[in-house]
């Protein structure tokens, strides 16, 4: 399987990676199988975070054995000194380890200080002096977060969303990230499962020598559908070329990227995929969002309080009240056509 080297790091990953996120949603049993045939296939880049409740324990589970073959990335988004070092601990007995890879920051808000003698970059510091933690990244959603973390030169890799519907700005930060020489970990390759031809989103990414994407994987079948598009070594054609410009003409513009970080909703509106119905509807099988389960969900976006909170929180700038009101027209107009298909 195709390496390639995570910018200053110097540590070397398969260029096909594994985001460990979506095996929070399946049984340890599942979950161990699942990473250790990723493990038996060849991948060797696994990515984590202390947020994504048992993710780390089952990376544990299933990797400990083979510590010393593979690459492993967690996360904290602990906005102090104590709280990171209690997550750095907890990492490391989840995760059945004495060293974390990578650590990065999870998503802060604001570059962390390295001066700062009780904020979270002083655990990671004191971390990695005593050999807990060997490379110190950043992860984030934010353009202008993003680019900071670059120009301070304090992080070596950067974790950001990208993939074929990436703005001018967004490959900007890849060239600076090679500039650089910091590593740049692709997230959200298929934009939150928006994009539904994996072929062009794997062919898209490669064209980038220095990105490695990390896919989501819950289920055998994407595996395996990771594993051969890597065997096949897939680059773009014309026609993969012609799937993205469609995807950018259907996609343009300000879209929800299901992200969460808007989260929590006074009114519990499910925001993450209600912000985004009009496209799941169109580009995935629409049938499961015809259920009652589903219209009630959407019909929560009637008891929004318009307190602004995820508006404010996003960091796309959307204005997500608003986005919601559409999206509930939208639902029930096509709700009224379909929901006895
Ligand atoms: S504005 Fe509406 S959707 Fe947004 S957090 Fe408040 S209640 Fe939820
Ligand atoms: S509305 Fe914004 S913060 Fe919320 S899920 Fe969508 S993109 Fe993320």
């Amino acid at each position: 399987m195709e390496m390639i080297r995570l910018g200053c790091t110097e540590l070397r990953v398969t260029k096909t990676a594994f985001g460990a996120l979506p095996i929070q949603r399946i049984s340890h049993s599942d979950a161990v199988k699942l990473i250790r045939r990723a493990y038996d296939s060849g991948i060797n880049y696994f990515d984590t975070a202390n947020m994504y409740t048992d993710s780390e324990e089952k990376l544990g589970s299933a990797l400990h054995d083979v510590r010393q073959n593979v690459v492993i990335s967690t996360k904290s988004g602990g906005q102090d000194k104590k709280t990171v070092q209690k997550h750095i601990e907890q990492s490391l007995r989840m995760l059945q380890t004495d060293y974390i890879d990578l650590f990065q920051f999870h998503n802060p808000a604001d570059l962390p200080d390295p001066t700062d003698p009780d904020g979270p970059f002083a655990a990671v510091l004191e971390a990695k002096r005593k050999g807990y933690i060997r490379h110190i990244g950043i992860t984030n959603h934010r353009l202008p977060v993003a680019k900071a973390a670059i120009d301070s030169g304090n992080f070596e890799t950067l974790q950001f969303p990208f993939c074929h519907l990436a703005s001018e700005k967004d490959l900007e930060l890849v060239r600076q990230c090679k500039e650089k020489d910091m590593g740049f970990i692709a997230m959200k390759g298929l934009s939150g499962g928006l994009l539904n031809n994996a072929e062009a989103c794997y062919a898209f990414i490669q064209q980038y020598d220095n990105v490695v994407p990390i896919w989501g994987i819950q289920h055998e079948w994407e595996l395996d559908q990771w594993l051969e598009l890597a065997a096949r070594d897939v680059h773009l054609t014309p026609e993969l070329e012609k799937v993205i410009a469609q995807d950018r003409k259907e996609l343009a513009g300000d879209f929800c990227r299901s992200c969460g970080y808007c989260l929590p909703c006074a009114a519990d509106i499910d925001i993450p995929q209600s912000a985004r119905m009009s496209a799941l509807l169109r580009r995935s099988p629409y049938e499961k969002y015809m259920s009652d389960e589903w219209h009630e969900k959407m019909h929560r976006i009637e008891n929004c309080i318009h307190c602004n909170a995820c508006k404010s929180r996003c960091p796309y700038g959307l204005d997500t009240p608003a986005l919601l009101q559409k999206q509930l027209k939208d639902y029930d107009e096509f709700y009224a056509v379909h929901h006895n298909d």
